[in-house]
């Protein structure tokens, strides 16, 4: 795994989740204080899943990965049963949207 990947990602991660309360697959509060990879523990989820991306070419496969636009909130719980491929419900829930309003 290249360096700038991780640093990358983690920058990434940090802007997802700063502020973020609701899961947007399933939209219940993230649970800062659960223990990481439990159940309800804060995530990221990728829109189109990294699975989808396999054949692309690599800067667009990074560009997937690290792109805001496809990285959302989730419970570590249902970006897990996601990724199994078990069916999550695809519209993004009203206490999500609300819930990432800008305020003021
Ligand atoms: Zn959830």
């Amino acid at each position: 795994m290249r360096r700038d990947y991780s640093r990358g990602w983690r920058r990434a991660r940090a802007r997802v989740l700063d502020g973020a309360r609701i899961c947007h697959l399933c939209g219940g509060f993230l649970d800062y204080d659960a223990p990481a990879r439990s159940k309800w523990a804060p995530s990221v989820d990728h829109v189109l899943p990294l699975k989808a991306t396999r054949y692309m070419a690599d800067e667009l496969r990074e560009a997937y990965r690290l792109d805001a636009s496809n990285l959302r909130p989730a419970h570590y719980g249902c970006n897990a049963r996601r990724q199994a491929g078990k069916p999550v419900r695809q519209h993004v829930s009203r206490a999500w949207s609300k819930a990432t309003k800008k305020e003021g």
